[in-house]
């Protein structure tokens, strides 16, 4: 077995212990394979053992690594977007997970209609009050639902949130927690429900699945530490 045939069947191993904890079904946490600073043959060979669904944060290597990869393989951006970055985001990517304002949702509104593409958003939401990090701050994304909610051409499927690093993933769960409830009571404004909930990584999935995510972005236990660098464009 390769090492990545053998991380991948201990990660699905994990998601799988924690949604029997948890009373959960196994096909309701999607992972994302978090490719970024990997090449291309690296993509290949994950979607050789089954995964579909890879995460990039910089828009140039997802442009030139994107078209080198497997036409199976689909794409999300994550964490931080510049707007100014948003029309190749809407032509590169099916989910943009940390939409962190709504200047960057007009953009990205904008350059959807402009594309005639429906692309999904999950709002990035920054439970801790990290200095560190983009994101709301929870009322600030209940206060933004209606603005939100205009931008029509955008599908608003959920929340994303980056959990404060920690060697104790325990201390990753009242976040985890907040994010949910957020998320409730955002659908409950919205009336229509927000599926998605992109929550864990490498060192904290279990947990996130334990408190309903629905998405877990897994990058350094997948494939090993990451290159230090972008793959070139
Ligand atoms: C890099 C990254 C990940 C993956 O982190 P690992 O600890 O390597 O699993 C997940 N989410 C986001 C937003 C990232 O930027």
């Amino acid at each position: 077995m390769s090492e990545l045939a053998a991380n991948l069947a201990a990660i699905r191993g994990r998601m799988h212990e924690a949604c029997l904890r948890s009373g959960r079904t196994i096909d309701t946490v999607e992972l994302m394979a978090v490719s970024k600073n990997h090449p291309p043959e690296t993509v290949a060979e994950a979607v050789g053992l089954g995964l579909t669904l890879f995460g990039e944060n910089r828009i140039q290597e997802a442009k030139s690594k994107i078209p080198l990869s497997p036409d199976s393989a689909r794409w999300h951006f994550i964490g931080h977007l510049q707007s100014n970055k948003a029309r190749d985001a809407v032509a590169l990517f099916e989910m943009i997970q940390g939409v962190d304002s709504l200047d960057l949702a007009a953009e990205l509104q904008k350059h959807a209609v402009k594309q005639s593409r429906r692309p999904a958003i999950l709002l990035e939401v920054n439970i801790a009050g990290e200095e560190s990090k983009f994101g709301w701050n929870p009322q600030a994304v209940l206060d933004a639902l209606p603005a939100l909610r205009a931008f029509d051409q955008l599908r608003l499927s959920g929340l994303m949130t980056i959990a404060p690093y920690s060697e104790d993933p325990e201390i990753a769960r009242p976040v985890f927690r907040q994010l949910r409830e957020l998320r409730d009571r955002c659908a409950d404004r919205l009336g229509s429900p927000l599926p998605i909930l992109s929550m864990g990584m490498s060192g904290d999935l279990e947990v996130a699945i334990e408190e309903g995510s629905t998405l877990v972005r897994v990058g350094t236990a997948l494939f090993g530490q990451r290159p230090s660098r972008p793959v070139a464009a």
